[in-house]
């Protein structure tokens, strides 16, 4: 089989399974609504059988009417897959991006939080300050300080210097 071939044969394919859809599209209703038809059938021949006290005789119509219904709706669906995706994704996408931008401030505070989570807090009036600064910017105070036994950068609030565990005097402590 030549390249000519092969694409007239995938063309061939391709329209082959169009026309499968539009069958698809076509039978799919007819077929569920003539469901629908033989399951009403059955149905309301029960209901008044049943109330007469005689034997349903039409019965089998809705164990062809119900099947029937759900073939047809299997075909239906096959047939406006395309149309149906289509249609989920425009209708999905903007909700997603709405719940995006909802969510986003959210996770933006998060975020900031973690990366200022070792931000110094000034020791005497308590409000946050920005990493790696050296004096509260509400207050003016020291929000470190260098142990004087072994140069150890401190929080401003240690009373203990945490890498050579001496006690830092009040004086010391600013
Ligand atoms: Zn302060
Ligand atoms: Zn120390």
């Amino acid at each position: 089989m030549n390249e000519e071939e092969k694409k007239d044969l995938e063309e061939k394919q391709l329209h082959n399974h169009k026309k499968v859809k539009t069958i698809f599209k076509i039978i799919g209703p007819i077929v569920i609504v003539a469901g629908l038809v033989f399951a009403i059938i059955g149905f309301a021949d029960f209901i008044s059988s049943a109330s007469n006290f005689e034997q349903p005789t039409k019965f089998w119509c809705l164990f062809i009417g119900l099947p029937a219904m759900a073939f047809g709706g299997m075909f239906t669906l096959a047939g406006f897959r395309k149309e149906i995706m289509r249609y989920n994704m425009h209708e999905t996408t903007p909700v997603f991006n709405e719940a995006g931008k909802q969510i986003q401030p959210g996770i933006s505070a998060i975020s900031n939080a973690v990366k200022n989570s070792d931000a110094p807090i000034c020791p005497v009036c308590g409000s946050l300050n920005d990493k790696d600064s050296a004096f509260c910017k509400k207050c003016g105070a020291a929000l470190s300080k260098t142990c004087p036994h072994c140069g150890a950068s401190l929080d401003a609030d240690a009373n203990f210097c945490d890498k050579c565990g001496k006690k830092l005097s009040d004086e010391q402590k600013i």
